[in-house]
């Protein structure tokens, strides 16, 4: 069977290279004579291709020296969780509310201290990054939190908040698409399963002036000062996941690193808008100011023909376009791993389909 365009939000595509390379690994790896699944994570083998992951993600991404890179387990949510526990010194962090997975960091904190929701986009279903210019942030906050790309409402963010506390990022679906200056955060997060590898892996960039501050109910596997001075082998982590990592950053660097992936995105992602904004049929959700590159969100304005448009497109190899249940219309999540031909088809579907519908 022929590998289809796959447009899910997430997990989703993995780089055909990262594909293969497992594949030919995944009953013997180099010499070995086992599987990387079957390695001890304490064994040479398996700390040299641990090493050698950070060591390309510190690459690829120009992590200073002085932050930390964790492998985590329990995806980004755990994070959630993680984040005040690992954090909240004087109990009190500022939020910015500007989709489902903001609301849900937030959410979770408010368990463990003070949680100021400084800007909000919910009153308007999220279609935008509320204004930060306007919003008081409090002073003596341990830190601010922002998901910089909202994968479900398809925005991001066009500049990082003039802030003192440090910048607590779920970078979960734009890590990788573009560079970040990663000196401007104290923390970057992501889920794997968007732009990095398997689900349930979280990589975690911590500044290592912020270890250090766990509250003693943190739980020792969460407690990121834990993690790091075990070089995130408290327990087994996923082994399996971390390789896989290993084999996209690899990949990565091979094609010109996030520079040159930056430049396709970008190609990628105005393809789709530019035909969204001379469509009759088809209309972007989200605010032009701030539309995503990883994720674009569209509708037709008529749920049947949105539904048919789903199904019609499926048929065609171009699968997972469906919205998230509380947006409904479309979403096309054209992640790091979507080529540039799988959007080309997309749109040139979408012409067909307007023209046949009009
Ligand atoms: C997917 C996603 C999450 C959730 O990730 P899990 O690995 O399922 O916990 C959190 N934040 C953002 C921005 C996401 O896109």
């Amino acid at each position: 069977m022929e590998r289809v365009f796959n447009f899910s939000p997430g997990p989703s595509m993995l780089a055909q290279p990262v594909l293969e390379k497992a594949q030919r690994d995944l009953i013997c790896y180099g010499t070995t004579g086992m599987s990387v699944m079957e390695m001890s994570h304490r064994s040479k083998m398996y700390t040299d291709i641990f090493d050698q992951t950070v060591a390309n993600l510190r690459k690829v991404m120009q992590i200073p020296d002085d932050y930390e890179v964790l492998f985590l387990q329990g995806g980004a949510t755990e994070q959630f969780s993680a984040i005040p526990l690992n954090l909240m010194v004087n109990g009190v962090a500022d939020y910015v509310d500007s989709g489902n997975f903001a609301h849900l960091s937030a959410e979770e904190a408010k368990r463990y201290g003070t949680v100021n929701i400084v800007a909000t986009s919910r009153p308007d279903n999220y279609t935008y990054i509320p204004d930060l210019s306007k919003a008081t942030f409090t002073p003596g906050a341990d830190y601010v939190h922002i998901c910089q790309n909202n994968t479900i409402y398809g925005t991001r963010y066009t500049a990082l908040p003039e802030v003192e506390a440090p910048i607590v990022c779920d970078a979960s679906s734009m890590i990788l698409s573009e560079p970040m200056d990663v000196s401007k955060y104290g923390v970057i997060y992501a889920g794997a399963q968007k732009n990095i590898g398997p689900s349930g892996l979280c990589v975690l960039i911590v500044k290592k002036s912020l270890l250090g501050n766990a509250s003693k109910i943190c739980p020792k596997l969460m407690n990121w000062t834990v993690q790091a001075d075990k070089g995130s082998m408290y327990n087994t982590p996923n082994t399996w996941g971390i390789y896989l990592a290993g084999l996209t950053f690899e990949w990565l660097l091979s094609i010109g690193g996030i520079e040159a992936i930056h430049e396709v995105n970008k190609r990628k992602a105005a393809l789709l808008y530019d035909f969204l904004d001379e469509s009759k049929l088809f209309k972007g959700t989200a605010q032009a100011e701030f539309r995503s590159l990883m994720n674009v969100t569209f509708v037709t304005g008529d749920a049947d023909m949105d539904a048919a448009f789903v199904k019609a497109a499926a048929a065609q190899g171009l699968v997972n376009l469906k919205g998230h249940r509380t947006v409904g219309g479309m979403r096309a999540s054209i992640y790091n791993a979507m080529p540039e031909e799988g959007v080309k088809k997309l749109v040139a579907f979408m012409k067909q389909f307007e023209a046949d519908n009009a």
